[in-house]
């Protein structure tokens, strides 16, 4: 089922959007692209318990916590202390039934290993998905939409120069570049970071690329994968979940003008980031795709902001 790709109003560039927002999955967003396939793989290995980790305003523990009610396997939550509130993920997550454990941030990895540690000592065979869906199942998810979005091209005889997203965990940009790698295409997958800087955030997007092309046997040498990752960290706005006017101002046009839901951590964020992009590189005359990840409950959470 592939997501829509349309194209919006741009005076410099020929700018399309593809709305994977709209992922026919509780709210959509790449959270559910992603946990669709982990799901298939917890099917096969018939695994009795979910545990994973995420935020009180994570879309990753939506999807997972609402697939787990549907399959009526429990659902594990590790969530760090300091950054519970009271979001519309949080209250869904709560509806699907989800057992959250709060801890300190320092001792999250601790705790998941205990957490595992004592389902397998009482005869569980649980599964662990790490935050935001991140690994090389997370990565597959993105390498297929990347073919979604080769399958557009082709339809309308075009090739896309940019595909720019919101980066967090990289594993969205992995898939991408992945993709691209794969079909030997020069366009440039440009990730614009939510919230990590660099050298670590570019780091992570390289780190799941080389891992996921060594697990399915794909040479490719070093210099290519290092030209075809590019990770900015201009646009973060001094943090995660930290937005400013611009930001602002960016979703209430989307809305308004596009009926395009975006929040200000993800979506919002990178949308603008992508036009301060295209303004500091002069890119001009080019064929753009923006990949809308997702994150509708968010948008919500965020309405109140966005009157003055
Ligand atoms: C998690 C998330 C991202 C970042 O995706 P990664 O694969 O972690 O880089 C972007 N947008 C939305 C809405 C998200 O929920």
């Amino acid at each position: 089922m592939n997501t829509p790709i349309y194209k919006i109003e741009d005076k410099k560039n020929r700018i399309y959007i593809k709305r994977d927002d709209l992922f026919p999955y509780s709210f959509g967003g790449n959270k559910a692209r992603k946990g669709m396939l982990f799901f298939k793989n917890i099917i096969y290995k018939k695994s009795d318990y979910v545990v994973t980790y995420g935020s009180s305003s994570s879309n990753h523990v939506r999807i997972i916590s609402n697939k787990c009610a549907e399959l009526k396997i429990p659902c594990l939550i590790i969530s760090p202390l300091e950054a519970d509130k009271q979001t519309y993920n949080k209250k869904m997550y709560d509806l699907f039934g989800a057992k959250v454990i709060f801890t300190k941030l320092d001792n999250v990895s601790k705790k998941i290993d205990e957490t595992l540690n004592d389902l397998k000592n009482k005869g569980y065979y649980p599964y662990f998905i790490q935050g935001g869906g991140h690994g090389n199942i997370g990565t597959q998810a993105y390498v297929d939409c990347y073919k979604e979005i080769k399958e557009y091209e082709k339809n309308k005889n075009l090739n896309f120069d940019y595909i720019f997203h919101a980066s967090g965990t990289g594993t969205t940009q992995a898939g991408l570049v992945c993709g691209s790698i794969i079909n030997n295409d020069n366009n440039k997958i440009i990730g614009i970071s939510i919230a990590r800087m660099n050298p670590r955030g570019r780091n992570i997007v390289l780190k799941s690329v080389k891992d996921y092309l060594k697990e399915r046997n794909i040479n490719i040498s070093d210099e290519i994968i290092e030209k075809k990752v590019i990770f900015t960290d201009k646009y973060i706005n001094g943090g995660y979940g930290k937005y400013n006017q611009k930001i602002i101002e960016t979703i209430k046009n989307a809305m308004i003008n596009y009926g395009i839901p975006m929040d200000t951590t993800y979506v919002g964020k990178a949308f603008t980031g992508m036009f301060s992009y295209i303004g500091d590189n002069e890119i001009k005359d080019k064929n753009i795709l923006f990949i809308h990840t997702g994150g509708t409950p968010l948008f919500f959470d965020d309405l109140e902001e966005l009157y003055e």
